[in-house]
């Protein structure tokens, strides 16, 4: 009866932890790639970078609890293929692993900057990378960053902190701009501008050379160290290739299972048929990998569950910090309302689609994510102007 994790990730560790937590006494057995202990990833682009957070703190459990809760963890090992048939794991050094149920959760592989040089662009994805970057990086380094999502802003943010000289180059006329549509994607570019970050704003790179990165344009912007975050590709290589069903991830119903009943997959790569969202939905977030992990383990041991979190994320960059709850199709056709002030970077932004509640984003305004999903649920149509006045407190819009 043995239960396998296969991927040392958040989501992995959540899942082995909650399978003793509910009880289960069969062998479990967590297998990753990485040689490191499980540990938590959103510190790689904040905390260790600024040097407040310690490699310590971004362990999910100390090295001890694997085997005080007889938990096996094959560290550096790649899983190379299931046969389902057989239920049995092959791995890279030629051995086999025989699961009853088997949880997938194998994250993401950030995409290399697919340009002449593009090697030499460092990326960030695990504490090795992390620490590579905190390396590189010094006072008087000279960074350029590709990118200006979520990697790339934090690390930008973090350089800048360090007192680099940093320069974004983004494909998109605003950073963030899929995700946050030109409004609120205008804050995130006016806080880089006001900590003396360049921003290259609708700006290719065309090549990295030695000391410098070329844009299409004819710019040169001299680097010594160059950071790529241009996004992650999620590794359903695995489900695939054993023939589950992968579209955009790996397709999992509301309980987090795969094609196979036998089957399972959470975090980075699945793609969950949402029962509040009433769609399918991949989310490549820290709370995903938290919230997923469990509900997987809980349907592998056989109960009745239903993963309907909402999306959640936050960031810190510079004095931002802001949490956002909910779920906006990239191009979906949205209205933005503000309460508060986006020049005083104190605001709560909510995306409505046909009048309702669709997400919503508390920068520096805290303890309101309760409330901002509650309006969500309701799937009620909120007037805007009470939804933009601070004065009425946000239960009470559904008073
Ligand atoms: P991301 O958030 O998807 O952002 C990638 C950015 O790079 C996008 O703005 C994209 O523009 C741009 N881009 C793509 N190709 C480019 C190119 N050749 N030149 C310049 N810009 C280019 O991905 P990420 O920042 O790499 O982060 C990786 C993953 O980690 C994501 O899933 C992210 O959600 C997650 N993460 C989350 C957090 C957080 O929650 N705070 C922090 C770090 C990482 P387009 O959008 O126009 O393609």
């Amino acid at each position: 009866m043995t239960y396998v994790v296969v991927g040392g990730g958040l989501a992995g560790a959540k899942a082995v932890e909650t399978l003793r937590d509910e009880g289960f006494e069969g062998p479990v057995t967590l297998i990753g790639t990485e040689t490191e202990i499980p540990y938590e990833r959103p510190p790689l682009s904040k905390g260790l970078l600024l040097g407040t957070d310690s490699v310590d703190s971004t362990y999910v459990h100390p090295a001890e609890w694997y085997p005080e809760h007889d938990v096996t963890l094959r560290g550096g090992t790649t899983v190379t293929s299931i046969d389902r048939a057989a239920k049995l794991l092959r791995l890279d050094g030629g051995d086999e692993v025989a699961y009853e149920k088997l949880l997938l959760a194998t994250g993401s592989t950030p995409r290399p900057l697919p340009v002449p040089g593009g090697r030499r662009a460092l990326l960030l994805r695990t504490l090795g990378d992390s620490h590579r970057i905190s390396e590189a990086v010094t006072g008087s380094s000279r960074v350029v960053v590709v990118g200006a999502g979520w990697i790339g802003l934090e690390v930008a943010a973090a350089a800048r902190s360090r007192g680099a000289t940093v320069d974004v180059v983004e494909v998109a006329r605003l950073p963030l701009l899929n995700v946050l549509g030109p409004e609120i994607a205008a804050a995130f570019a006016a806080l880089h501008r006001a900590n003396g970050v360049t921003l290259h704003l609708g700006a290719q790179v065309e090549a990295v050379d030695a000391d410098t990165v070329r844009l299409a344009d004819g710019t040169t912007l001299v680097a010594d160290v160059v950071i790529a975050g241009i996004g992650v590709a999620p590794n359903a290589g695995l489900a695939a290739d054993a023939g589950l069903a992968v579209d955009n991830g790996v397709l999992v119903d509301r309980r987090l299972a795969t094609s196979d009943p036998d089957i399972f997959a959470a975090g980075d790569i699945a793609n969950v048929d949402h029962p509040f969202l009433k769609h399918r939905v991949r989310v490549e977030h820290w709370a995903t990998a938290l919230n997923t992990g469990p509900v997987a383990a809980k349907a592998m041991l056989g109960q009745d569950v239903s993963y309907d979190k909402l999306p959640y994320f936050y960031t810190d960059q510079f004095d931002l910090g802001m949490e956002y709850t909910g779920w906006v199709a990239p191009g979906a056709k949205t209205e933005v309302v503000v309460r508060g002030d986006l020049a005083t970077r104190e605001f709560i932004a909510f995306w409505l689609i046909d009048g309702k509640v669709a997400a919503g984003m508390n920068v520096n305004v805290w303890d309101v994510t309760d409330p901002i999903e509650a309006l969500i649920r309701s799937e009620r149509e909120i007037d805007r102007a009470r939804l933009a006045d601070s004065g009425v407190a946000l239960p009470d819009l559904l008073g």
